[in-house]
């Protein structure tokens, strides 16, 4: 990051040709800045434009002075020395100025609303840089709103989720209200942990004022309320995970069982090729796929078989599909409903039993004559699911609801209530809640009221870390490297 408290400019609408774009600048600057480049088109000066307000009018280059009469390859001046009106004109824009505090950014912010082509949208970009500013880094907007505190790290995170959202729940679980709800929910923890500390210290540091006992009783029932505040927020993690983070998923079966229509099914479009010729897959796929509330990182994978035929390439892919299975979370083992259960199948249900991952058996081709014995299936498999490739809107409801009871709390609602979605943001609450379950233990073990109050103190700085008032230099990097320009 180059500097905190220079003006800084991007281009904020996404890269390619569109019919409008935006160009955001911030910093202390961004009206000089403007001002030197932007002409009314009523003729009002730049110091009476409302904030606000949009504003049309013209944006023009220090760098590039107005073609004359006849001539319409007008020499370069040197940067600066023609007047607005002297220079050509780039693009004519609605330009709207947001005074600090009250913008995004806490700062000073201009944004310009100019035609969406690819040059255009850039040759405005220029001519902010060359009046002044600089090219901002990715997430730097809201990095600034960050650092002047018009946002909090969790809040941060969750404008980053919304940007990347792939999910109606990934909106939901990041859009204002439940941002707000998270928010509200950490400040009162927060709140009720320094209200405890403030009760001890009191006493200890005004003995002579008459500020009436506060009991060890007192003191331990105040933590416990707490701590169980902690362990629920801290549980709705599981949930925040399978909807933002997502959970790795992996297809896997004997060749022709039919894993390639059920990923191309979740998918939603024939995103691997499906044939009836064994071992047509052979590398693996990725696709995040929305399962109702749950977000699936799956891959689908080469068959796993053994004997002839196999080449060079399809061990590979059956190699891959092997060091998958070891990392999934969730595995889907495919069966072929109109065969009967053979030693492959046996094979592949020994290597499964051995994965600490969930596990969900898909007896596939259920619209076909059954002849698979699924009878030892339920000891090793927590679902056991008959579907058809063929039937699209059955088969998509039963995994749905498998998945959403699996992995996430169905009292749990996103958007109405606070949800932990990051480990950033649950590894927090975890030592939030570890530091207060150490001060209640010492509590029972009789230690004073102020040595427990060290351990109180450190899950505030905990609680710190997750809204980022006590959070390191390299963290904060790292998320809002994560963003991208203009935002
Ligand atoms: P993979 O090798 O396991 O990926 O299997 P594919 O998805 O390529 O399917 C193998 C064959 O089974 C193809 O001819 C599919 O059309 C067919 N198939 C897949 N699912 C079903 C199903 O549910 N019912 C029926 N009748 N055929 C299916």
């Amino acid at each position: 990051m180059a500097g905190y408290f220079d003006t800084v400019a991007a281009i904020s609408t996404p890269p390619g040709k569109g019919g409008v774009a935006l160009i955001r600048m911030s910093g202390s600057e961004a009206n000089k800045i403007a001002e030197r480049v932007f002409i009314t088109a009523s003729g009002k000066p730049y110091s009476e434009i409302k904030p606000r307000v949009q504003t049309y009018g013209f944006i023009t280059d220090l760098a590039e002075p107005k073609a004359s009469e006849g001539n319409s390859q007008a020499e370069k001046t040197p940067e600066g020395t023609a007047s607005p009106e002297e220079r050509e004109r780039i693009d004519d824009v609605l330009l709207t100025r947001f005074p600090a505090p009250n913008s995004y950014t806490g700062e000073d912010v201009v944004e310009i609303c100019c035609h969406g082509g690819i040059l255009v949208t850039r040759c405005v970009l220029e001519a902010l840089i060359r009046a002044g500013a600089r090219a901002a880094e990715a997430g730097e907007f809201t990095r600034r709103a960050f650092i002047s505190g018009k946002l909090s790290l969790t809040e941060a995170e969750a404008i980053g989720t919304l940007l990347d959202a792939g999910s109606r729940e990934q909106i939901r679980i990041s859009a204002e209200p439940a941002r707000r709800r998270l928010e509200e929910r950490i400040a009162k923890i927060r709140g009720e942990l320094v209200g405890i500390m403030s009760s001890v210290y009191a006493r200890i540091d005004y003995p002579d004022e008459d500020l009436g006992d506060y009991s060890d009783g007192e003191l331990l029932s105040a933590l416990l309320s707490v701590a169980d505040d902690l362990k629920s927020l801290a549980a709705t993690y599981r949930t925040g995970r399978a909807i933002t983070e997502g959970i790795r998923a992996v297809i896997v079966g004997k060749p022709n069982v039919g894993k390639s229509s059920l990923y191309n099914l979740l998918v939603g479009e024939d995103a691997a090729i499906v044939t009836s010729v064994a071992g047509t897959t052979r590398d693996v796929l990725e696709r995040s796929v929305p399962l109702g509330r749950v977000m699936l990182r799956l891959c689908d994978t080469a068959g796993i078989r053994g004997g002839k035929g196999i080449d060079a390439v399809e061990e590979i892919g059956i190699r891959k599909s092997r060091e998958l299975m070891a990392k999934c979370e969730l595995l889907f083992a495919v069966f072929d409903n109109s065969e009967d259960f053979d030693g492959a199948d046996a094979e592949l249900i020994s290597e499964i039993s051995r994965l600490e991952c969930a596990k969900i058996a898909l007896i596939n081709k259920s619209d076909l004559k059954a002849k698979f014995d699924r009878s030892n299936l339920a000891d090793i498999f927590e679902r056991v699911i008959e579907v058809s490739a063929l039937d699209e809107a059955e088969t998509v409801r039963s995994l749905v609801a498998a998945a959403e009871d699996m992995f996430t709390d169905g009292s749990i609602k996103a958007g109405l209530d606070p949800i932990l979605s990051s480990a950033r943001q649950h590894g927090a609450i975890c030592a939030a809640a570890d530091a207060l379950s150490e001060a209640i233990a010492a509590l029972r073990a009789g230690f004073m009221q102020d040595a427990v109050s060290g351990l109180v103190e450190a899950a505030i700085g905990y609680i710190g870390e997750l809204d980022g008032r006590e959070v390191g230099e390299e963290i904060v990097s790292d998320i809002f490297s994560k963003f991208c320009v203009g935002k």
